[in-house]
């Protein structure tokens, strides 16, 4: 029988997969992963390892049923086309990408490739471009599209079974190895990780990065290590945690319908207004560049996101929000080099989520903070992290000498912020 290509990208899972059941119906599958240059090129070190470490943990779940995971290395629009060629391969299989290089990517492939390039189901419950408002258009505000969403509504988990697929094998290159990280990765970790956090007080606890009890779930939904289909189909309603929980699933798949409606803000102000706003620039913005992305703000919860995110590649959202506030509002940075820090070196980096989550904090973005609304570090360290557990975890030399002074004035940087807005506001 002719042997077809299951192609992974943000899907590195076998159960709950559609594209995978789509593969087996046409014949044998070769399961594939291309290492490109153009993904793995910019991303930090705990990104990488982490994908590396979840590409392992796929390859021995394939091998448990088969010859296990070809891997190549190259630009996808050669790599794929050639294995279809050597294999005779009658089509390849995808799970659908919507991010702007994705989808452009794949356009490439598909023009390069004499069979087909076929797309079935995608990383989100409701595929971004479905859920339009009364007129028609896509929406711009999350509580209307939340409606819409819950309304539309998904599909069962797909009966995916990898033992009753005839898997197929070829050469490919050995994969990379990660040189650190030690949380469990891949398919069955981020089902038990899904297991034990059902049932938590999720709205009790998600602001408070001391208790670090969030559900962790972002790196494998980012790699598709499970589907958020799963996910929804595990939460009990009827609990208002689960509820709270559904509403946040709901705000990445906002953002990746943003970004698929408009692919331009994903570098660009969906608010065009703020970009007037004055931004330092030259070595004033690289100075206060290097002592916010290396922990040495003298602001103890931004010094610890930040150093979190260097040594694990994740930062808890609380955290997330003050320190992106204090970058835009305290230091006076534009939000793009912030966002592009964070997109290196989270291993949950996803260009819907980070952007507009970062456009958000900026007051440029769809649903945002009101541009005035400033994040206060020292007030929030005090609420969200009571006795600096969170602090202190990352940083040891916090009560020393060694420890920096406040870098800026909280007070000041936020009166010159608000003035700013006020010009601008002035000027339109
Ligand atoms: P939980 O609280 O357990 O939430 C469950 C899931 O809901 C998350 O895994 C995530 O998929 C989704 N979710 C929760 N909050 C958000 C949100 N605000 N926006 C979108 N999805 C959300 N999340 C990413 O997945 N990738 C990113 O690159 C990213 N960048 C961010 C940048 C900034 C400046 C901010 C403020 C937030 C960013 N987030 C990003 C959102 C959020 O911080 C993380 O999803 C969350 O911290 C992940 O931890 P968790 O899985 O324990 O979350």
């Amino acid at each position: 029988m002719t042997p077809t290509i299951l192609w992974f990208r943000r899907d590195l899972r076998l159960g709950d997969h559609p594209a995978l059941l789509a593969a087996a119906e046409q014949g044998p599958v070769l399961p594939l992963f291309v290492l490109d240059d153009a993904l793995l090129g910019p991303s930090g070190r705990p990104r990488r390892d982490y994908l590396f470490r979840s590409l392992r943990a796929l390859d021995a779940d394939l091998r448990a049923h088969g010859p296990g995971l070809v891997v190549r290395k190259g630009r996808p629009e050669q790599v794929v086309p050639e294995l279809a060629a050597e294999i005779g391969a009658g089509a390849v299989h995808v799970s659908a990408d919507f991010g702007p290089y994705g989808a452009a990517r794949d356009a490439r492939v598909e023009e390069a490739l004499d069979v087909p390039l076929t797309r079935t189901g995608s990383p989100y419950a409701v595929g971004p471009g479905r859920l339009r408002t009364g007129g028609g258009k896509p929406y711009q505000v999350f509580t209307p599209f939340y409606r819409a969403w819950v309304e539309h509504g998904w599909r069962a988990p797909a009966a995916s079974d990898p033992a009753a697929v005839d898997w197929v094998g070829a050469s490919g290159v050995a994969l990379p190895e990660a040189a650190s990280g030690d949380e469990p990765v891949g398919e069955a970790a981020a089902r038990e990780r899904w297991e034990a956090f059902r049932g938590t007080p999720y709205d009790d606890i998600r602001d408070r990065p001391d208790l670090d009890e969030t559900s962790r779930l972002s790196p494998a939904l980012r790699w598709g290590e499970i589907h958020p289909r799963t996910v929804l189909a595990g939460l009990d309603l009827r609990r208002p945690h689960d509820e709270t929980f559904r509403r946040e699933l709901a705000w990445r798949e906002f953002y990746a319908h943003v970004l698929h409606a408009w692919p331009e803000s994903a570098r660009s102000y969906f608010r065009p207004e703020l970009r007037a706003l004055p931004y330092v620039t030259g070595t004033e913005r690289e100075r206060r560049l290097a002592a916010w992305t290396a922990g040495r703000t003298g602001y103890p919860i931004v010094d610890a996101g930040m150093r979190q995110l260097l040594a694990e590649g994740w930062m808890h959202n609380r955290v997330r929000m003050i320190a992106a506030s204090f970058l835009v509002k305290d230091l006076h940075v534009e939000w793009t080099y912030g966002a592009r820090h964070f997109m290196r070196h989270l291993v949950d980096g996803d260009l819907a989520s980070n952007q507009h989550n970062w456009q958000w904090v900026a007051g440029c973005g769809t649903d945002a903070a009101p541009y005035f609304r400033i994040f206060n570090p020292t007030t929030q360290g005090r609420k969200f992290d009571p006795d600096g557990v969170y602090a202190r975890r990352w940083i040891p030399e916090l009560d020393s000498p060694d420890y920096p002074e406040p870098i800026v004035d909280h007070a000041t940087q936020r009166a010159e912020a608000l003035t700013a807005y006020q010009l601008i506001r002035g000027n339109r």
